[in-house]
């Protein structure tokens, strides 16, 4: 809005009438000291200013409003029909006025002018509207980063208060927090604690896991500066998001070399024992077969013989899968691999089986000419594991299919599929490991949790590929694929 103020009510109708014509809105004052009151309400783009008024004149309201901060930028043009003289000019000018139109009025020359300042004075206002957005744009991003400044020191110090060694890092992975406990195993607060001459180097698999934004967990053994003295650790490290994106890695070192030791205890205890177990079990093993022997089938005490054969046979599996794990353990799981026919151990496997569980159903599909380098006596006891599991975990149920092709690939592919109580996609993950049994199998069903571990580590000499799909209550598929000889 552009503010006319003029004594001659004429002059000021003049004016708005070129300016209400040009699509420019006014306001009018008869005085100097209605214009000055009338700013005190209005924001104006622009003011036309008579220069000789009763009261107050041009010159002096423009100082006032030049020395008043909310008026000191509005632009004002003079107009006087007597002041022309260049001394009345430079007044004008260093009251704060920006411009001087001398009367008559020459109407092209006051539009270009009112054209002028009002584009200057919306190029002002735009400046100052993005003045403002970029201040508050700063000043929120100050606040933003004060606050994670801020979190950043209360995650140091829940980090510092660990009885772990504890660390965090930039999300390109340098090491940028260490606490207290870091600098007892490292000399340096951005290098990683030194490993063991024989476990991997923590950088290696640091670096791997800064490429696929996955967590680290690994098992190190690290030890304290100037000591010989290593002890098992796990480390883990986690990538912290905000908005999908890594803003901090945070891991932590986990003294477990109590656990450790006492899994290497039980283990002993475990080996120990099997071994002491299996020497006198060998023995009635024995004894049982020769009373077994002796004793005609229609004798009352030969069911007694047989059942308790049977037994010691189960005593004898259990505790041959007690030394397996030992010798898993111990690295000492060692056979012999030959190239075998497949088929034919699979066929005397399955003609076992059948004898063992004549009450299920076991049907075969396919049958593929496959050579394999294998050890038979192995291959032949995963194929039990799979098979003897399928029955034990599918109660109600008589049926077992038994799939035996060569994939695309040229591999053999074996998989045992049963119509059982089925393991959840969770339990899947874990079904290979030590001593793992699913937490709610049926309780009657009872087991140890090594079978399926010492498949693997079998298939895994085999360089076999394997594992189990499977859906709870829809019952499960154990395979495995191994390479065949050409
Ligand atoms: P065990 O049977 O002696 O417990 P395994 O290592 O052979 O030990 O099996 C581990 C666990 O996997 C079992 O306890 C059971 O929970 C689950 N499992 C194995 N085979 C099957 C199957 N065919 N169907 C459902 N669950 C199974």
């Amino acid at each position: 809005m552009i503010l006319l103020v003029d004594d001659r009510p004429e002059n000021i109708f003049s004016l708005k009438s070129i300016l209400d014509l040009h699509g420019f809105p006014t306001d009018t004052a008869l005085s100097g000291e209605e214009a000055l009151k009338k700013t005190l309400k209005t924001k104006y783009a622009l003011i036309i200013l008579d220069v000789q008024m009763p009261g107050l004149d041009g010159f002096e309201v423009a100082e006032i409003l030049s020395g008043n901060s909310s008026t000191r930028d509005t632009p004002i043009i003079f107009l006087s029909a007597v002041n022309t003289d260049k001394k009345f000019i430079t007044r004008g000018y260093s009251s704060g006025a920006i411009d001087y139109i001398v009367k008559p009025i020459d109407p092209d020359i006051l539009l270009l002018k009112v054209k002028t300042f009002m584009r200057l004075y919306e190029q002002n206002r735009e400046l100052t509207a993005m003045q403002e957005t970029l201040r508050s744009e700063i000043s929120f991003r100050k606040q933003a980063q004060q606050q994670i400044q801020e979190k950043a020191r209360q995650l140091d110090g829940i980090l510092e208060a660990l009885p772990q060694i504890a660390f965090t890092a930039t999300p390109e992975g340098a090491i940028d927090f260490v606490n207290r406990n870091w600098h007892l195993y490292s000399a340096s607060a951005s290098l990683f604690p030194a490993t063991h001459p024989d476990d991997p180097e923590i950088d290696f698999f640091w670096k791997k896991a800064l490429m696929t934004n996955k967590p680290l967990e690994m098992e190190v053994r690290i030890c304290k500066q100037n000591t010989q003295a290593f002890r098992h650790f796990l480390l883990r490290s986690i990538p912290v998001k905000e908005n999908n994106v890594i803003v901090k890695w945070v891991g932590t070192f986990t003294d477990i070399e109590e656990q450790k030791q006492a899994i290497k205890k039980k283990d002993e205890f475990l080996t120990i024992a099997s071994h002491e177990l299996k020497t006198p079990l060998t023995s009635i093993k024995a004894y049982v077969q020769l009373l077994e022997n002796l004793i005609t089938p229609e004798q009352v005490t030969k069911s007694y013989v047989d059942r308790t054969l049977l037994q010691v046979n189960k005593l004898d599996n259990l505790i041959n899968d007690l030394l397996d794990i030992s010798r898993i353990e111990g690295g000492k799981l060692n056979f012999d691999l030959k190239e075998i026919d497949f088929e034919e151990l699979l066929q005397t496997t399955v003609d076992i089986l059948q004898q063992i569980y004549p009450d299920y159903k076991i049907t075969r599909k396919g049958n593929p000419p496959a050579v394999i380098m294998g050890n038979a006596v192995r291959l032949e006891q995963v194929i039990i594991n799979y098979v003897s599991n399928a029955i034990k975990y599918s109660p109600g149920q008589k049926e077992i299919h038994i799939i035996s092709e060569l994939n695309p690939s040229g591999e053999l592919y074996f998989a045992v599929k049963d119509f059982g109580i089925g393991i959840s996609a969770e339990d899947c993950k874990h079904i290979f490991g030590k001593f793992f049994r699913v937490s709610d199998t049926l309780p009657h069903i009872q087991g140890l949790g090594i079978g399926l571990y010492i498949c693997a580590e079998i298939l895994r000499r085999h360089k076999a590929t394997f594992g189990v799909e499977s859906q709870e209550g829809q019952g499960s598929s154990f395979y495995f694929a191994l390479p065949t000889v050409q």
